[in-house]
């Protein structure tokens, strides 16, 4: 770190303080517009009310109450809850579960922030201009990395809540198709918005700021079980059930098998949850535990197995604008950069595959390579040309 900062050039040192101003004036202008209605008390409603009285109020569709309190959802919706068999406890719960979903605005100008900071400091930052090739291991420290790791996890989590996050931003939209949600134009603005964040830099929202994907990456960060650490997650094999998972949440969403509409995979395993410290259901927990125990020696296994941003994300991320690039011309494949890759990101970019696997843009690569062939930089840079030995390399086999 202090020989990274020390040949940073002058012009590099005043961008990093620019970088920061902009962060904090990006947050300083979301605490501003944050609408500073009152908050809705649980308490506000009882089982006298309808769920046409109440359901405007919580911001979702009469079906997403009925769903919460475990009713059809073609249920009447003018009669008193009471006459549906409907208690005080479960209308308590049900409410309290779909406020905890509700979006913290300044939420997005803190992940906006975070993608920016973080693209700054790879583009720009992380290779000290006065160094050279010889100088590498000094590149792109990791303390900055993990500082805005535990901001994420801190303030994007614990402080603010599960919500908004990008996991959500995609099953709201799906949500919102079957009547779940009253306002599928705003959750659709979300997902783009989260959409965004993966295309100026390849998956940095995943890679730097979403809570969970960040406290996976600090989990993976300890420094133990090395051994294990390199053997990667085949990414087919990732892929399948990460593709499988949101394929059966549309089809049972839909109604497609079985005729029930309104189910959401999802939210039996939401490990988001967490952050709400809301474990309400056993698969809530089991998930949580397990990306815990996992997550140790297996690189963000929620993310490469089950999140269904992942997913979508990982078709995004082929149109990045900034990601991890390879000369072509001048790689040896000695696999320096594949080896250091927690996953088969770096293998797919050195050879140049179309699909694959995602990267995060972690930077664990970019100090790797003896003869500088890898960057991370804009695709509308220079072109790259692939080498010739590919298919003679053992390491690519
Ligand atoms: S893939 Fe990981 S980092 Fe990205 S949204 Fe899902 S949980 Fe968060
Ligand atoms: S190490 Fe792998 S995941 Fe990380 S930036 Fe490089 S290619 Fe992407």
């Amino acid at each position: 770190m202090k020989n990274w900062f020390r040949y940073l050039s002058k012009k590099q040192k005043i961008q990093m303080g620019m970088t920061l101003l902009l962060m904090g004036m990006i947050v300083l202008m979301g605490y501003w517009l944050q609408p500073k209605g009152k908050k809705i008390a649980s308490n506000r409603f009882n089982t006298r009310n309808s769920i046409s009285d109440i359901a405007p109020n919580l911001g979702v569709t009469g079906k997403a109450l009925a769903r919460e309190l475990k009713l059809k959802l073609d249920v009447p919706k003018k009669k008193p809850l009471n006459q549906l068999g409907i208690d005080e406890d479960r209308l308590r719960q049900a409410i309290e579960h779909l406020l905890s979903h509700k979006d913290t605005t300044i939420k997005y100008y803190l992940y906006f922030a975070l993608c920016i900071g973080a693209l700054f400091y790879i583009l720009i930052l992380g290779r000290p201009a006065r160094s050279d090739i010889e100088m590498r291991k000094n590149w792109y420290p990791r303390f900055p990395y993990i500082m805005i790791l535990l901001i994420s996890v801190t303030a994007c989590g614990f402080l603010l809540g599960k919500s908004p996050n990008p996991m959500e931003g995609v099953v709201k939209v799906f949500k919102s198709m079957v009547g779940l949600y009253p306002d599928i134009l705003v959750k659709l603005m979300a997902l783009v918005f989260f959409i965004f964040l993966v295309v100026i830099g390849n998956k940095i929202i995943c890679g730097w700021a979403c809570p969970f994907g960040a406290l996976q990456e600090l989990i993976y960060s300890l420094p133990v079980l090395k051994k294990i650490k390199k053997r990667k997650l085949p990414f087919w094999f990732a892929n399948s059930i990460r593709g499988g998972l949101f394929l059966v949440m549309v089809i049972l969403l839909f109604g497609f098998i079985g005729g029930k509409k309104g189910l959401v995979i999802y939210h039996y395993i939401n490990p988001f949850n967490l952050f709400d410290l809301d474990f309400e259901s056993i698969g809530v927990l089991l998930m949580i535990g397990a990306v815990f125990i996992l997550g140790f020696g297996v690189y963000r296994p929620f993310c490469q197995l089950v999140c269904p941003f992942g997913f979508v994300s990982w078709l995004f991320e082929k149109i990045s604008f900034n990601r991890v690039r390879v000369n072509h011309e001048d790689c040896t494949l000695c696999g320096a950069c594949i080896r250091a890759c927690p996953n088969e990101a770096a293998k797919g970019i050195v050879e140049q595959k179309k699909l694959g696997a995602d990267c995060y843009s972690c930077m664990r690569c970019l100090n790797s390579c003896p003869v500088d062939a890898i960057h991370y930089g804009s695709v509308l840079k220079s072109k790259n040309k692939m080498g010739s030995g590919l298919d003679n390399n053992p390491i690519l086999k």
